[in-house]
């Protein structure tokens, strides 16, 4: 029998494997324009921490008892949906479960791409870097010269900023991360300077990488990192706010941004985007994305978890910061 996880208790705080169980999955028969999918990997996210509560967001919360959803890669098994046939690789959103049934208008089918893996199109050709180039060139409207910032920077999405921008033709690119192999990490691939969060404050850290200020802070992380930045930024300069992740698993009210006038004597812009509203510029993406990787110009990191029963702790070891690049789990 397939299986899948299933939310099994909220979260207060940090989650923990409790709040998941693994379960058996009914199979049934497709129904007209159904395609049933054997899937290859799925993805870890961010965000699903946020689903997890019982809270209104931009996407709605899981349900208790009922599996867990997100990006999953997979291969169509069998199918009674007109475009798809019998070996298709398709991108869908019911991840967390070994096989997924669904309508085919609700899986996007892709070319295997050249010398990369099925999971390329949860990381590098996916959502991640889609985050990265819309936040770094349409959110922030970075310009060649420009100094950049990046928190988070060497997860999927922070490692694909830092690197568009250093592409794209920045003056500095400046990166911050929680460990120093991920800083070692983040200068072979190409960023000026890049830090560990943990060892000093961010804003001597940062002021010490970039004295003369940045133009461009992409915010993975928010609280002190969105607060030092301020600090940091010029006048004019710009934030693409990404996403949060200090308070992802806060119980309490976060602390800060405590400098938020800045904004007003700098002549700030500080701009919030969630990725699906932006999907017309994934053609664009993809052109650029491929063009580097074909180039050898881009660094693409995967950590790969095996196995949908670690799913659990793949995901807590995400948000713990065990990966470096995209976080991922292969079924
Ligand atoms: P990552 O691959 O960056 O993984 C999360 C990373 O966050 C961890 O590896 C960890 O790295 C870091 N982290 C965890 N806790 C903290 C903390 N307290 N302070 C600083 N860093 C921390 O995930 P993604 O690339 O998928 O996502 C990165 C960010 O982008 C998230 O905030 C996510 O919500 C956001 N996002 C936003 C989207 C949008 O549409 N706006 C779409 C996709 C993602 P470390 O070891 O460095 O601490």
């Amino acid at each position: 029998m397939p299986r899948q996880v299933v939310l099994a208790s909220r979260p207060s705080g940090w989650p923990t494997e409790d709040n998941f169980a693994l379960t058996e999955a009914e199979r049934r028969d497709l129904a007209d324009g159904e395609v049933r999918v054997r899937n290859l990997f799925m993805s870890v996210d961010p965000y699903m921490r946020g689903r997890m509560n019982d809270a209104e967001s931009y996407v709605p919360a899981f349900r208790l008892g009922e599996p867990l959803e997100g990006g999953a890669i997979g291969e169509v098994t069998e199918s009674r949906a007109p475009d798809l046939q019998k070996g298709d690789l398709v991108l869908h959103m019911l991840g967390w479960r070994d096989e997924a049934v669904l309508p085919g208008r609700h899986a996007r089918k892709v070319t295997p791409a050249k010398g990369l893996s099925p999971s390329a199109y949860l990381g590098v050709l996916g959502m991640p870097t889609l985050t990265a180039y819309v936040g770094l060139l349409d959110i922030a409207a970075f310009q060649p010269g420009e100094v950049v910032f990046v928190s988070g920077a060497a997860g999927a999405v922070g490692s694909m900023a830092g690197q568009i921008a250093r592409l794209k033709g920045a003056g500095r690119v400046i990166g911050s991360a929680g460990s120093d192999d991920k800083v070692r990490w983040l200068r072979e691939i190409g960023f000026d300077a890049a830090f560990n969060y943990r060892a000093r404050s961010v804003l001597d850290q940062l002021r010490d990488a970039a004295p003369d200020g940045i133009d461009v802070y992409f915010d993975n992380v928010g609280a002190d990192h969105l607060d030092a930045a301020l600090v940091m930024l010029k006048n004019h300069g710009r934030v693409a706010l990404s996403g949060a992740i200090a308070q992802y698993n806060a119980t309490e009210p976060p602390v800060g941004p405590s400098n938020l006038s800045l904004c007003i004597t700098k002549r700030l812009t500080l701009r919030g985007f969630i990725i699906v509203d932006h999907q017309d510029r994934m053609p664009d993406m993809i052109a650029d994305v491929g063009g580097w990787l074909a180039a050898g110009e881009l660094t693409h990191a995967e950590t790969v978890v095996d196995g949908l029963e670690h799913a659990p702790r793949a995901f807590i070891d995400l948000l713990r910061g065990a990966n470096t690049g995209k976080m991922l789990v292969r079924l």
